[in-house]
């Protein structure tokens, strides 16, 4: 076991979104970090997506000193619009900072990487599979994504199931009907699985648009003018697309979780350990959930790596099953027009839109999970303020 007081060490292996956070999050702790990937910088920058970040994120950023340096790439959008097409409701989130925020993944992955190079705590070791070898008392992190290598040598298995549903990206110029398009994200609830619109500003728009996998390949195979015709159509007419700004691109969706979150001196962190449907935007927000208790454990001088494995395994269990579960029924309830279920979406989206503090407590709940928001009281905040 590491001595209280001697400098302690991690190996983070994958520098994602996940990795490199987890990287400034340790040494920020006091920690000496090597973080490890075998792409190189430039290859990490280079995924065309755009994630949905909540008030919880914007916390754990403000901790690490990142706010300030990341909030030029985060886009602040103050309303959510949220129909069900099947049952012909809708209602509307709004806040008066932000509901949430939406980022690029090329600045936001580049912000972190230059963080990680600067702090002089962190060993960068990119595009090269070959590293110093870490000690048994080390702390390893793996954050390499649902693929990872390391957790299926460590023996842990990643059990869950493929939805028939997949999930097309793309990028879009929006047209300027609406004069707050800017500042307003759409969350569509179809038949065939919902459909959100996140803006990242200046006009442009990531769409994520789920449905049965074999839909999502014809509509990546459309020439450009008739894709936009079909997103047209399923899109609200305030957000219509005017200009694709990159290739449709689709990828499977899953619901997936490690039966344990590590063993020995190593963890699983991010979607090493998770995945889950992007309705609601949860993927990286519970991502860096992890990294946020990852952060406050290793805080604590007295912890070497094995007791901080077994704590962190403790503390993240219940957050990531109850926003699993969560976003396994919405997709359940809503992507069908089963005529049962309509009366009740109808009205239990008009209890939503009658009610404020209901809508504040959905939103609570999104933005910091079931057990976060008890935990932190976070329910009782008023407009999905930060405390
Ligand atoms: C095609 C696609 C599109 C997506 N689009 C969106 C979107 O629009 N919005 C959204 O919110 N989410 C989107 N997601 C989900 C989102 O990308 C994930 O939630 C997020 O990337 C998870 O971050 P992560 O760091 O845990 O894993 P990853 O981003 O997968 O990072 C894992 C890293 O580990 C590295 N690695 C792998 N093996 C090793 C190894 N043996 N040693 C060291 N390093 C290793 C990899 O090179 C990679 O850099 C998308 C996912 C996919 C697959």
């Amino acid at each position: 076991m590491q001595r209280a007081g001697s400098e302690r060490t991690a190996w983070v292996r994958g520098a994602g979104p996940t990795g490199s956070l987890a990287a400034l999050a340790l040494a920020e702790a006091g920690w000496r970090v090597h973080l490890l990937d075998p792409q190189t910088p430039e290859q990490l920058l280079q995924r065309r997506r755009a994630y949905a970040l909540t008030h919880s994120t914007q916390e754990l950023l403000i901790q690490l000193k990142l706010w300030k340096h990341l909030s030029s790439c985060c886009h602040p959008f103050r309303r959510l619009e949220l129909h069900d097409r099947g049952s012909k409701a809708s209602t509307l989130f709004s806040a008066p900072e932000a509901v949430g925020w939406i980022a690029d993944h090329r600045p936001l992955q580049q912000h972190l990487l230059e963080a990680c190079h600067q702090h002089k705590a962190v060993a960068m070791h990119l595009g090269t599979g070959s590293s110093p070898s870490p000690s048994p008392d080390d702390l390893q992190v793996i954050a390499e994504g649902a693929n990872s290598s390391s957790r299926d040598a460590l023996g842990i298995g990643f059990r869950g199931f493929r939805y028939r549903q997949s999930c097309l990206t793309v990028q879009v110029k929006l047209t300027t009907t609406s004069s707050s398009s800017d500042d307003t994200a759409w969350e569509l609830f179809r038949p065939e699985g919902p459909l959100a619109v996140l803006p990242f500003g200046a006009g442009v728009a990531q769409v994520v648009w789920s449905a049965p996998q074999q839909r999502c390949q014809q509509r990546c195979e459309l020439h450009p003018e008739a894709f936009l015709a079909a997103l047209n159509q399923a899109l609200p007419p305030a957000a219509q697309a005017e200009v694709l700004l990159d290739q449709p691109a689709w990828f499977p969706v899953e619901w997936r979780l490690a039966p344990r979150l590590g063993r020995g001196t190593t963890l699983l962190c991010g979607e090493t350990a998770h995945r889950c449907h992007p309705v609601g935007g949860q993927g990286l927000n519970l991502c860096w959930r992890d990294v946020a208790t990852l952060a406050a454990l290793a805080q604590q001088p007295e912890l070497g790596a094995r007791q901080l494995v077994q704590r962190y395994g403790r503390r993240r269990w219940l957050d990531l099953i109850a926003v699993m579960i969560a976003t396994d029924g919405l997709i359940r309830l809503f992507s069908n027009g089963h005529r049962l279920l309509l009366p009740i979406r109808r009205f239990g989206i008009a209890l939503l839109d009658g009610i404020p503090a209901l809508r504040r407590l959905s939103l609570n709940l999104a933005t910091y999970g079931p057990v976060g928001m008890l935990l932190t009281g976070a329910w009782q905040r008023p407009n999905n303020q930060p405390p």
